[in-house]
This record gives structure tokens, C-alpha cells and sequence, in this order.
């Protein structure tokens, strides 16, 4: 059986104080919502704080407010259950309820949150295993070694963002409010993200999130699609997110394809984002579009399936994307 290693728990009552308490615990502390991330990667030794603050109780973290006119403010600390649940998501931004349906499993889903969900560890069969094991090959370089198994000329690391709601928020332009005791700052959600497998984040780890915020939805449609190899769980090998605003006339005003579980940030892919903009929404435009996704798709040898195949499906699962939109009201 694998153990938590020791460390110190703490609970504190507001934001600001969460705040000055990572501040005076210094680097070997960490935040922790619901767990379902950081208490497995402790169990194997991947991270290995020695102080734990728990925010996941935090009231303001955990309210949901607005709607599709003048945009929502989520909690941080909203689970992935409320989310899925709640009634105003579902009606005014139901793309974003249905992704974070596909994410894990039920009882997963009332411990995870929104914000963990998004400042989730980057994801590698070298890595996710316990301490004995990746010992075994003498660590790699995302923690404890030097070498990546996966590319070993590589100075980087491929370790894969594998959050479902990462590209689905990078699409619909959602911001991001981080706070620490030296202030706050607003930040896109395509800017938190880094493209290497061990510095994944823009975020410091003084830094809590606190509240992630949707635009006014102002006629666009999004969708999410996911694949992996279980339906019933399973984090995905690839996640397409789009997010359109589509003109009565059909012409594609604005467009935004953001690929998940393929690099170690979620990808935009601008050529297909231009083969759409300005253009007549019809199927050339949408094969033209699922084409530039799949040249753009190198996932490598680290998830599960085969990593062609991967590539392949980028083709189908961003035509089935684009198509469902055709199909949905805004
Ligand atoms: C079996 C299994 C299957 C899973 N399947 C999926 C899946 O299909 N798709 C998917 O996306 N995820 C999946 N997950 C991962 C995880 O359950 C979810 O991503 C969940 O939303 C993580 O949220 P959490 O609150 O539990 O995060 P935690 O474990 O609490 O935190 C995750 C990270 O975020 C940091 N953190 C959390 N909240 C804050 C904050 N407010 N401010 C600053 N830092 C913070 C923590 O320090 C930690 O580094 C799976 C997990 C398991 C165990
Ligand atoms: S991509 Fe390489 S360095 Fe990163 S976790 Fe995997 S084996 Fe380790």
C-alpha cells in the first residue's frame, strides 16, 4: 500500500490568509482542493510538500455567479459535480458542464474542482508510477533524474497537460484571477499554460487561483470532444475543444481550436482557426480546418495508445466537433 509521506495540514479561514500562509511556508508548501491530484503524486513521491494548505472549504471559493449576458465568475473551489449539476452552466454555457462530465468518475467528481482541474500535474507513463518503480529506471528528469525516457536528447520535458477543461477554457477565452500576498493579477487562460512538461504553469506557486471567468457567451457555440480508451473513466489522449461565432449569413466570424492531451500545454492551431475565419461555415471549410489540426498533432510515445494513431484521430475527432456546431443553436 502506498502512504502520504508527513507533512503539515492547514486550514485557513479566508483568501488572505491562504495567501500568508503559502508566503511564510515558502517553497516546499502547496494548495490542495480536492485532492484527487496532489494526494496520488504525493503517495508516489512526485511531489512531496512539506506543508499542505486546504482550500477547498474556503466560502468564497466556492460560489457561482452570473450568466451568459454578463458572463460568470466561478469559484476555484467549485467540484466538478456542482459544475456538471448546476443549472445556469448547463443552460447558458452547457459546453463547459458536458467536458467536465467526461472527467473522471463520479465520486472523483465531487472531490475534484474546477480550479485543480486546471492546475493539474502534467501527465507521462515515466512519471505517473509509484516511487520503486520510476527509481527503478533512475527517476527522469521531471523529478528526481536526468534523462527524458521519452525523447532522451531532449532539454525538455513531454510530459502531457491532460485536463479536459484546460482547452475547453483556452477556447472560450476564459481569465483567470490569481492571488498572493504580494496582490492579485487577471491572467487568459492561454497564458497560464507553459509548453514543457515540468514548468506547465505561468503561475507561481505563491499563487492561489481563486475565480475563473467566462465572457458574455454574445452568440458563440463551443463544444468538447475527448478521446480514451475507457468511457467510463479515463483521462484523455486527446481533447479537442472549439469555441465559433458564427454571422446569419454563415460566415464564421471568429474561431478558436485549441487541442488537449497531445503536448504539455493546450495547442491552438491558428492554421485551422484561418481556414475557417471570414469563410462560409460549410463541409470544405470544416475538412480544411480538422486537416491543419491533424499536421499540427505530434503527441509522442508517452500516453496510452499508440502515438500515430493519436496524430491520426486529431482528423475525425475535430470534424466531428466542427460539425456538431453547425447543427446547435448559439
Ligand atoms: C483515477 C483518476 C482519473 C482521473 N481522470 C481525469 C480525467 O479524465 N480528466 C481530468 O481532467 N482529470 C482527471 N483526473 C484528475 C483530477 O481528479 C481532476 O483533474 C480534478 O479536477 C483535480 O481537482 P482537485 O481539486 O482534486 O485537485 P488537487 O489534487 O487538489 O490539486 C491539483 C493541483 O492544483 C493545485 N491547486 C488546487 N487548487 C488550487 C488553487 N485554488 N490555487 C492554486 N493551486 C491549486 C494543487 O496544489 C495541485 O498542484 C483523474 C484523477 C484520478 C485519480
Ligand atoms: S516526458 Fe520525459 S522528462 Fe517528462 S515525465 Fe516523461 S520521461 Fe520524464
Amino acid at each position: 500500500m502506498m502512504r502520504l509521506p508527513k507533512f503539515t495540514y492547514r486550514v485557513p479561514k479566508n483568501v488572505s490568509e491562504a495567501a500568508r500562509m503559502i508566503a511564510d511556508a515558502g517553497p516546499e508548501a502547496s494548495f490542495v482542493a480536492g485532492g484527487t491530484d496532489l494526494y496520488p503524486n504525493m503517495k508516489r513521491r512526485q511531489q512531496t510538500p512539506k506543508t499542505v494548505i486546504s482550500v477547498t472549504r474556503l466560502r468564497e471559493l466556492r460560489q457561482i455567479q452570473g450568466d451568459a449576458i454578463g458572463g460568470m465568475v466561478i469559484g476555484s473551489s467549485v467540484s466538478l459535480t456542482e459544475l456538471c449539476q448546476h443549472p445556469i452552466i448547463n443552460r447558458d454555457y452547457g459546453f463547459v458542464a458536458d467536458a467536465a462530465r467526461l472527467i473522471s468518475t463520479p465520486i472523483l467528481r465531487n472531490m475534484g474542482t474546477i480550479g485543480g482541474n486546471l492546475l493539474l500535474d502534467t501527465r507521462c507513463n515515466y512519471y505517473d508510477q509509484n516511487y520503486e518503480w520510476r527509481k527503478g529506471i533512475n527517476f527522469c528528469m521531471k523529478k528526481d533524474g536526468e534523462i527524458c525516457w521519452v525523447a532522451p536528447s531532449s532539454p525538455k520535458c513531454w510530459a502531457v497537460q491532460s485536463s479536459d477543461l484546460a482547452p475547453v477554457m483556452v477556447a472560450i477565452g476564459a481569465r483567470v484571477k490569481l492571488v498572493s500576498s504580494a496582490g492579485e493579477r487577471m491572467l487568459d487562460a492561454r497564458d497560464l499554460y507553459n509548453d514543457d512538461g515540468i514548468q506547465y504553469l505561468h503561475k507561481r506557486p505563491d499563487e492561489l487561483l481563486t475565480e475563473i471567468h467566462f465572457s458574455p457567451r454574445n452568440g458563440m457555440r463551443a463544444v468538447y470532444k475527448k478521446l480514451r480508451r475507457r468511457g467510463a473513466f479515463d483521462f484523455p489522449v486527446l481533447g479537442v475543444a472549439a469555441a465559433l461565432d458564427i454571422a446569419e449569413d454563415g460566415t464564421v466570424r471568429s474561431a478558436r481550436l485549441i487541442l488537449g492531451g497531445v503536448a504539455p500545454s493546450p495547442i491552438e492551431v491558428e492554421e485551422a482557426q484561418k481556414a475557417l475565419i471570414g469563410e462560409r461555415f460549410d463541409q470544405d471549410r470544416i475538412n480544411a480546418a480538422a486537416e491543419a489540426c491533424y499536421l499540427k498533432a505530434r503527441p509522442l510515445d508517452n500516453t496510452d495508445f499508440v502515438m500515430g494513431w493519436r496524430k491520426q484521430m486529431a482528423r475525425p475527432f475535430v470534424q466531428r466537433a466542427l460539425e456538431e456546431l453547425r447543427h446547435i443553436s448559439p
